[in-house]
């Protein structure tokens, strides 16, 4: 019979990388609640209709790379391809406009997308995002950029590159979409099957184009700063010039639209140079429209951006984490009715605590002890014990003492 193993694209995360995965979103945590981001939590599965109307038919994920599914009612489902339909969705859902002006949001979980599996793309991946709902500020675009660039900062990741765009509003959009028809009429026979049908359906996500005879053509898309309107416009020197405030480079990328529909105004992408192909860490953008979809057409400004943890532990490298444990007791066969009330009395104080149940040979035990990265052994001895007392093993400078069972707990350091 074929071994079962994980479906292609998915991961397992085993003992250390786990560990290195909760460091992360820990640490994300940590800088999210320093700027008053507040945690919602929704399922892993959705109504399909809320990607497609939210992020848009002719995108990329919804035409090509949802995990679409009926359940046993008939209904159609969908593994979440992304945060933001399901954060909007519970923002109209519980009524969240009417408890706060502003909403700042985070998440964090697995995200899905039949997408080609390599280096840096996977069919389940980990985001964690942030959302701001109730403000058309710049500032929000500005500080939502200052907020993903402090996480890097603090993790210690350089070598980043910023870019940013306007993709304007349905006030200026009309005039920038005409000039993008004008501009690659001639050049159809050209371009791949799917741009020629972006051109008459939804012509901007031409742009989002990956195909590599296509890219040249691309290259002549007209810059939508030429074309923002005189609300969009002034948003966007306000948000460069925030940026240029706090001392941080970027790039203008007129071509920049990212791969969901929703998206008005500023959008950003930062890249990790050390990536290759996949070099995307986190991207986002304002998406003034959204909410009205799903709240009867009166929407809120809203801003939002997510980190793709996976390419992020894959910049930060390899670095070598070793699971550890406060204690491990090592029994002997005479002493093994101690082993339980042992570990639960270290538990109890508050230490990390584990054994070899089988209690093997000595030698086989403190092996275990190493492997496990234990700091303490404490060595139920029969002479020792029989006086209620143990061996306690410092594992990094090698001394040992022998001391109460009942005082060993409040010995480790
Ligand atoms: P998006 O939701 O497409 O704006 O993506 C936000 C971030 O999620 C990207 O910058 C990537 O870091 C990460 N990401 C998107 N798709 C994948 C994928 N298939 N595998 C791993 N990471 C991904």
């Amino acid at each position: 019979m074929e071994a079962i193993t994980a479906v292609r694209g998915t991961n397992d995360l085993v003992y250390a990388q786990a560990a290195r995965m909760l460091a992360l979103e820990n640490t994300l945590r940590g800088i999210a609640h320093k700027y008053g981001y507040e945690e919602i939590r929704t399922p892993v599965f959705e109504h399909t209709e809320l990607f497609t109307r939210g992020i848009g038919e002719d995108t990329d994920i919804v035409s090509k790379e949802m995990f679409t599914f009926q359940d046993r009612g008939e209904r159609s489902l969908t593994l979440r391809p992304e945060g933001t339909a399901s954060m909007v969705r519970a923002f109209v859902e519980h009524h969240l406009f009417a408890e706060r002006g502003i909403n700042k949001i985070f998440y964090t979980g697995a995200m899905y997308r039949a997408e080609r599996p390599q280096k840096g793309r996977y069919r389940e991946f980990h985001q964690f995002g942030v959302e701001v709902i109730g403000s058309p500020s710049p500032l929000v675009d500005a500080e939502i950029i200052l907020f993903n660039l402090d996480v890097f900062k603090t993790l210690g990741l350089s070598g980043l590159t910023l870019t940013i765009n306007s993709v304007g509003c349905p006030k200026c959009n009309p005039a920038y979409l005409a000039a993008l028809r004008e501009t690659f009429k001639n050049d159809l026979p050209s371009l791949c099957e799917t741009c020629r049908t972006r051109y008459d359906k939804n012509v901007l996500r031409m742009l989002d184009c990956k195909v590599e005879s296509c890219q040249p053509i691309l290259a002549k898309a007209p810059a939508f700063s030429d074309h923002l309107c005189d609300e969009c416009k002034p948003h966007f020197e306000t948000v460069k010039q925030e940026l240029a405030n706090a001392g941080i480079q970027f790039t203008v990328n007129p071509r920049l639209v990212r791969g969901l529909d929703y998206y008005t105004k500023t959008a950003f992408e930062i890249s990790a140079n050390m990536l290759g192909a996949q070099n995307a860490v986190c991207g986002g953008g304002r998406y003034d429209n959204l909410i009205g979809v799903f709240n009867n057409g009166k929407s809120f400004p809203a801003m939002g951006s997510a980190f793709g943890l996976e390419r992020i532990l894959l910049a930060l490298g390899d670095a070598e984490t070793k699971n550890t444990i406060d204690v491990f007791v090592v029994a002997f066969k005479e002493t093994a009715d101690k082993l339980m009330p042992t570990l639960s009395m270290l538990r109890a104080a508050g230490r990390s605590a584990n054994a070899d149940y089988n209690v093997s040979s000595i030698k086989s035990q403190l092996k275990t002890a190493d492997k496990l990265g234990a700091k303490y052994t404490l060595i139920l001895g029969p002479e020792e014990a029989a006086a209620g007392e143990c061996m306690l093993r410092n594992m990094t400078d090698k001394t040992e003492k022998r001391v109460k069972i009942a005082d060993a707990a409040g010995m480790i350091v």
